[in-house]
């Protein structure tokens, strides 16, 4: 099978599938506090039918993939998805993105499935502070969990952290020192517009450069890791006395839309050539309609083909995608 190379001749290797919309916090710059509209059950995608999905796109080339929501572990039986991915031939690495409230729970019975790379999302070490974003008390929960992955052997284990500015400059060198004492790297991700209320403003981003002058000049210089792989989102840096990075998600300073390799699996089984994407196509009605897999084939290579330069997000016209971020998967 031809490899998925877009008109800007980009490959496609790397798939986000999201389990589920429903998320057990509230992240202001995501979800509504009242979020009620989520998917009934019977729309969103069985595993059965995303190993399907998988096995067509692996076909494709696909090597990389990681399971995302709304808040995966709320999935039912997700080690089973684990193993039933883990199994697939050509599948390289996969990766899970949690906001961790679940994983005192969770952690050990996803490692037996075989998970060993996680992104858990935490913004601040101050109790209040989480409580004030996820509107919701499950910080504890959240440093528990961590320290779990830790101890049970997971790794990489990374630190997801939304930069919103005049909110949370006194968490960024916390959250790095935290990291630093415990081999995880902190990936700062600038507030992108992708919450479903419109909260989104540009002066609200913490941006990349003042967050590495911040870290600079409270810890210690920064350097770039040399020879990073140009086609991951973020943007690494190394403290020049040898202990620890930091990462940076920088969608709207620093756009690396020209190096992207990534296509997207909504719960509700539409694929998105981006997460700001405005069209998507519906592959649900196609697992579910008897389709063969070449013509699932056909849809993946339509999605790449059709994908745009970048996202636009730094120009005037910009329009935000009609999800959310919890029903888009990020
Ligand atoms: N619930 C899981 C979590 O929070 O990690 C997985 C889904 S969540 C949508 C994926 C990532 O999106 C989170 O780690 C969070 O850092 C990021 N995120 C959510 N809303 C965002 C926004 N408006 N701007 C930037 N990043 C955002
Ligand atoms: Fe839930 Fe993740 Fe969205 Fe926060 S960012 S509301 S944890 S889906």
């Amino acid at each position: 099978m031809p490899p998925l190379v877009d008109t800007f001749g980009r490959l496609h290797d790397n798939l986000r599938i999201s389990v589920t919309d429903r998320c057990n916090i509230r992240c202001f710059y995501c979800m509504p506090e009242d979020a009620t509209n989520f998917q009934p059950r019977a729309e969103i995608l069985s595993f059965e039918e995303v190993e399907r999905f998988v096995r067509v796109a692996v076909s494709l080339g696909v090597n990389k993939i990681r399971l995302t929501g709304g808040e995966p572990l709320l999935r039912k039986d997700l080690p089973v998805l684990i193993q039933k991915i883990l199994s697939i031939d050509g599948v390289r690495d996969l990766a899970l993105t949690t906001n961790g409230v679940l994983l005192p729970k969770l952690a050990q019975p996803l490692f037996d499935a075989g998970l060993r790379r996680i992104n858990v999302h935490l913004d601040t070490l101050r109790p209040e502070r989480f409580r004030q974003i996820t509107r919701r008390d499950d910080f504890d929960n959240v440093v528990e969990g961590i320290e779990l992955c830790r101890s049970l052997g997971y790794g990489p284990i990374k630190i997801n952290a939304v930069a919103v500015k005049n909110l949370v400059e006194d968490d960024i060198v916390p959250l790095a020192r935290f990291g630093r004492e415990r081999g995880i790297e902190v990936r700062y991700i600038e507030f992108m517009p992708l919450d479903s209320q419109g909260l989104w403003q540009r002066d609200k981003v913490l941006l990349m450069d003042d967050m590495l002058a911040m870290l600079a000049r409270e810890i210690c210089p920064l350097e770039p890791i040399p020879n990073q792989d140009p086609r991951a989102p973020a943007t690494e840096f190394r403290f020049a006395d040898g202990i620890g990075g930091v990462g940076f998600i920088a969608s709207v300073s620093k756009p690396f839309c020209l190096n992207c390799n990534r296509i997207r699996l909504t719960a509700d089984g539409h694929l998105r050539y981006c997460l700001f994407a405005i069209e998507e196509m519906n592959v649900k009605d196609l697992l579910r309609s008897g389709a063969g897999d070449e013509e699932i084939a056909d849809l993946i290579r339509a999605n790449v083909r059709a994908k745009w330069i970048g996202h636009e997000i730094n120009t005037k016209g910009f329009v935000p995608p009609p999800r959310p971020m919890y029903a888009i998967g990020g």
